[in-house]
């Protein structure tokens, strides 16, 4: 299975927030959505960084309370490894493993289409050994 497969199981909505505001909004979307990682969006490219709920943890821990009232484009990683809807989730799991982030934000033709997170990911495998699973019985049921 592709990223495209998965996207087309779970939606193509992504949950952004702009640069400029701030992390304690940044949290309180992060709460409210129950998700781990808002894409950073600043108008001019599709994806100007990521803020995941460990960037917030880290602000706290580093420089106290008052952190909540800075802007996004402090904390965020500017660097985003994106993906595309041709990725195989084998890749993007070696991916997230090797450089041990949980969200691929999806960019196609210079838009983005999407989000995948770890959640996804394993929830693909899962499914995927079950099925073989359910397979393997059913050959051993009927030999
Ligand atoms: P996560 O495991 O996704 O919550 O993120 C862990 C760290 O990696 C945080 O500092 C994120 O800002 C950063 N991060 C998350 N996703 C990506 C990505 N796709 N590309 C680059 N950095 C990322």
């Amino acid at each position: 299975m592709n990223v495209d497969q998965i996207l087309s199981l779970k939606g193509r909505n992504v949950v952004s927030i702009e640069a400029d505001r701030s992390l304690s909004e940044a949290a309180r979307i992060l709460s409210e959505r129950r998700i781990g990682a808002l894409v950073v969006i600043d108008g001019r490219q599709p994806v100007a960084g990521i803020l995941s709920e460990r960037d917030i943890v880290r602000a706290v821990a580093t420089q106290g309370a008052q952190a909540l009232g800075e802007p996004v484009s402090r904390f965020m990683t500017g660097q985003v490894v994106t993906c595309s809807g041709r990725s195989s989730v084998n890749e993007l799991m070696e991916l997230m493993t090797q450089q041990k982030f949980r969200h691929v934000p999806v960019v196609e033709a210079g838009q983005l289409v999407g989000i995948i997170s770890i959640g996804d990911v394993v929830k693909q495998r899962v499914g995927e050994i079950e099925a073989e699973s359910q397979a393997i019985k059913e050959y051993i049921a009927t030999a």
